[in-house]
């Protein structure tokens, strides 16, 4: 399991997604999106942040504050206002993203949401991206040798009859034993 080395693929796909990939692939399905404004817009995405960004407007509305806090949990770093903002306002110029103005406690804030555009957009983006993640952990993939389900990282081994064996969770491993005993017994019955 090299999962820093995974981490670095990761890092240079992400890179250079917006690079390789084609603006054209996910036109198809949305005739709504103009090829020049697809071609600003990959322009614009040209980050890991941006991309994150992405994907916390995509699980419902947010405010800034909230997309500055919710991103800095989950990646474990702080993005600058400096970007956020101005991005948020790229996206909304490009009718990706609109805002409306609700009072959040005390204060009134700008609630920002994707549009249906921008939400395709994010659905284009997401399968493309999910497509090179696929590609970059697949040499890492083992499968669990009771349940069949892909693990990419963790996963529980043990040593059964002098083989190291793979599982997807200890549970798992249980209940392989458990058959393999069962199909013993049956065996010497
Ligand atoms: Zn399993």
């Amino acid at each position: 399991m090299c999962s820093q080395y995974t981490k670095y693929l990761l890092e240079i796909y992400l890179k250079n997604i917006y690079i390789y990939a084609n603006p054209l692939q996910y036109l198809k399905d949305n005739t709504m999106v103009t090829e020049t404004k697809i071609e600003s817009i990959d322009d614009l995405i040209s980050d890991f942040s941006r991309f994150y960004i992405l994907t916390i407007l995509y699980e419902g509305p947010a405010h800034g504050y909230c997309i500055l806090s919710r991103f800095k949990k989950r990646v474990k770093k702080e993005v600058s206002p400096s970007l956020v903002y101005p991005f948020l306002q790229q996206l909304e110029e490009k009718g990706m993203v609109k805002h409306t103005v609700k009072p959040v406690g005390e204060k009134e804030r700008k609630v920002f949401e994707l549009t249906e555009e921008g939400r395709e957009l994010c659905t284009g983006l997401f399968k493309r991206f999910a497509d090179l993640v696929s590609i970059a952990i697949k040499p890492s993939l083992y499968v669990c040798a009771h349940c069949g389900c892909k693990v990419y990282e963790g996963g529980y081994r043990e040593v059964i009859e002098g083989k190291e064996t793979t599982f997807c969770c200890m549970h798992c491993a249980h209940s392989f034993k458990e058959t393999k005993n069962l199909a013993k017994k049956a065996a010497q019955n």
